[in-house]
């Protein structure tokens, strides 16, 4: 870990102490990123930033300011998500130059709590890929291995918070990707229930199965970061009402243990461990992975080996849900609305197809032609309506699952980082590297990825599975490799 291994509740306390001068914190974070060759950012806000900082400094003492939970902390922010007066491309040509009008919702919340935004972090265009390598704006770097990726779409989130380019991070997760990010570069992220979290203002690419979610270097940053974004939000009808405001637990039940015994959380616990997620995976991670379930067992946890038999379709009905409705929500982009323009005299019809052909790139093509022919009337019943009832399928598994037991347990990733160039002139096998994480995404249950090992160097990742709500589990579960690193 860098950043002097300051948690973002370190830095925050530091602040309203004034052990911390928030101004040299944001300062030191620029100079690591202007000499960084990971690419993590597409954007930086380094003057609004320092301005920021340098009110903190002199604000930490007043009652308004001491209250705030993430008081000057920096965090960088996935470019899928909308910044009020600040460039936002998700990664994409077709939005270069946009910037938003209005912030979304998690950005007030960040806001009102007094974190302090230091930039737009780079991603696979429009959230879609494994690598972040389809970024128009370059690749992301794994600071781990200059000439690995860093996972994706989140790949500029989880890589800035490794190299201590900044202390926290927001990630968007349609079907893995704020987790594969965090498993291949040694993070902690965390997919929310569906309908926690608002997606006001997120630029929508699967809507059915995405929510924005905390990266952090640690299981109690990304609780107290999950508290946050977790706000109330009538601007988002799919979000959904909790009674007891359940979300203002989860740091709370985390924090109270950070500095006692964790393992007494995980004391009785009931462990899922489903085969067909460990089917398959390189030996390194499935190895680590039994280390884990074999520390919960330690811990006082029991588990058990299960099956849920209906995983193997999971990955196709992923797929062809998220390209469809990609293929819907990728129409608004028209050259007229958003970002690049035309600039000619042309007919609609023209300028329609002509900034679409050069401002998407060749993924985002592939998806949305997909898309629409899983949509057409002669395909819908053969593609879409079967994925949906497969999903109706994958979402009951999960319930049973969980049923009698509190969580399951699983690897992140098949895999550890690959080489950069080394699937993506292939999609279908980086659409494979998502078989762990899109199943989660299907059922709308939340998921926490954290470290759990290293091959070569390389972090493995721990996925960790609760049910609706009940994010209070895996992070409590999760402490236990927090307190052990
Ligand atoms: N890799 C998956 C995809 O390309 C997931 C991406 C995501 O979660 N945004 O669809």
């Amino acid at each position: 870990m860098k950043n002097d291994d300051l948690t973002a509740i370190e830095v925050a306390e530091g602040i309203k102490s004034g052990t911390i001068s928030c101004e040299e914190l944001i300062l030191k974070i620029y100079e690591r990123i202007e000499r960084s060759e990971l690419n993590a950012f597409i954007t930086l806000s380094k003057e609004n930033a320092v301005e920021q900082a340098i009110e903190v400094d002199k604000k930490r003492n007043e009652e308004e300011y001491v209250r705030k939970k993430l008081l000057g902390v920096p965090i960088a922010i996935k470019d899928s998500i909308s910044t009020k007066g600040l460039q936002t491309t998700c990664a994409s040509e077709i939005l270069s130059g946009y910037i938003p009008p209005y912030d979304a919702t998690v950005i007030e919340a960040l806001k009102r709590e007094g974190a302090i935004i230091i930039g737009k972090t780079n991603m696979d265009e429009f959230c879609m890929g494994t690598s972040t390598e389809t970024s128009y704006y370059g690749p992301t770097i794994n600071p781990h291995d200059l000439s690995r990726v860093p996972g994706g779409s989140s790949g500029g989130s989880a890589a800035a918070i490794s190299a201590g380019e900044t202390v926290l991070a927001l990630g968007s997760d349609t079907g893995g990707s704020i987790r594969c990010p965090a498993s291949f570069c040694g993070v902690v992220g965390l997919k929310p229930t569906y309908g926690l979290v608002s997606r006001y203002g997120l630029i929508a690419y699967a809507n059915s199965l995405e929510q924005i979610g905390p990266m952090a270097s640690n299981v109690t940053d990304t609780a107290l970061l999950l508290e946050v974004i977790a706000a109330k939000d009538e601007r988002d009808s799919t979000q959904v009402k909790i009674k007891n405001n359940a979300a203002t637990n989860y740091c709370a039940s985390s924090l109270l243990n950070v500095n006692e015994d964790a393992d007494k959380e995980v004391k009785g616990m009931k462990i899922g461990v489903p085969k067909e997620f460990i089917e398959g995976v390189s030996p390194e991670v499935e190895k680590s992975v039994w280390n884990a379930v074999h520390k919960f067992e330690d811990s006082g946890a029991e588990y058990e080996l299960i099956s849920m038999r209906d995983l193997k379709y999971a990955l196709a009905a992923y797929y062809i849900i998220a390209m469809s409705e990609a293929s819907s929500n990728l129409a608004r982009f028209d050259g007229l609305r958003y970002g690049l323009r035309s600039g000619k005299d042309e007919d609609w019809h023209t300028t329609f197809s002509r900034i679409r052909g050069e401002g998407f790139g060749d993924e985002v093509k592939r998806r949305i032609i997909l898309g629409t022919y899983a949509l057409s009337a002669g395909y819908y019943g053969r593609y879409y309506l079967k994925a949906l009832k497969v999903r109706t399928l994958i979402k009951n598994e999960f319930a049973a699952a969980l049923k009698k037991r509190d969580i399951l347990a699983m690897p992140t990733m098949p895999f550890v980082a690959f080489k950069l160039g080394e699937k993506i002139k292939d999609p279908l096998s980086l659409y494979l590297a998502d078989v762990n994480t899109v199943p989660v995404n299907l059922a709308g249950v939340p998921s926490i990825s954290i470290p759990c090992g290293v091959s070569y160097g390389l972090p493995i990742g721990l996925q960790l599975v609760s049910g609706h709500f009940e994010e209070d589990k895996i992070l409590r579960a999760a402490l236990c490799f927090d307190n052990a690193r």
